[in-house]
């Protein structure tokens, strides 16, 4: 989805469209291919143009699927985010001088009246994603020792563990009442 400046009428233009899940895994860097998937992404914005700069405002709205990063069993991540960027025209040979920089996440650059809205939206999905997915906060991950999973099931290694714990400790304690 790109937007043409000369397209953005006085009173904004409002855009809402719907991107199906093949659209962010084109965009998506090959080797996080597999890390996450995502359903359709709704946006809703408003593109305003003053003078040659454009500001952005809008919403979206998507389900990330990814893996739990304890259990490793796949977790649907509603994904709900605002936001605002302010868009000036790349200028040649003075970038030095500009105000703003690249750092500064909300704002871009734009070069010959386009803006390109998907680097925007794909930007914004990533900055929703957690570093570390959880199913749930209380999920209790996998067994260290045989694998299972702890939330839907639960095996005997722990116990086991305990006890064998235990039994070291009652040996060791009838050898200190000798
Ligand atoms: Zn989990
Ligand atoms: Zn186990």
């Amino acid at each position: 989805m790109k937007i043409i400046l000369n397209n953005i009428p006085e009173e904004g233009l409002n855009l809402q469209f719907h991107k199906d899940s093949d659209w962010f895994r084109n965009l998506l860097p090959k080797k996080e291919k597999n890390d996450f998937s995502l359903r359709d992404v709704d946006v809703s914005c408003i593109a305003k143009r003053i003078r040659e700069n454009v500001f952005i405002d809008g919403a979206l709205e998507t389900v990330v699927a990814s893996h739990c990063c304890r259990c490793l069993e796949i977790t649907q991540l509603p994904v709900k985010s605002s936001f605002r960027y302010t868009f000036v025209p790349a200028k040649e040979g003075d970038a030095e001088e500009e105000e703003l920089t690249p750092e500064d996440l909300e704002c871009g650059y734009f070069q010959d009246d386009v803006i390109d809205l998907d680097t925007i939206i794909f930007e914004q999905i990533i900055l929703q994603i957690p570093m570390k997915v959880l199913c749930a906060d209380t999920c209790k991950g996998l067994c260290p020792h045989c694998g299972n999973n702890l939330n839907t099931s639960s095996c005997r290694c722990h116990a086991d563990f305990i006890n064998e714990r235990l039994a070291v400790l009652k040996k060791l304690k009838v050898s200190d009442n000798k």
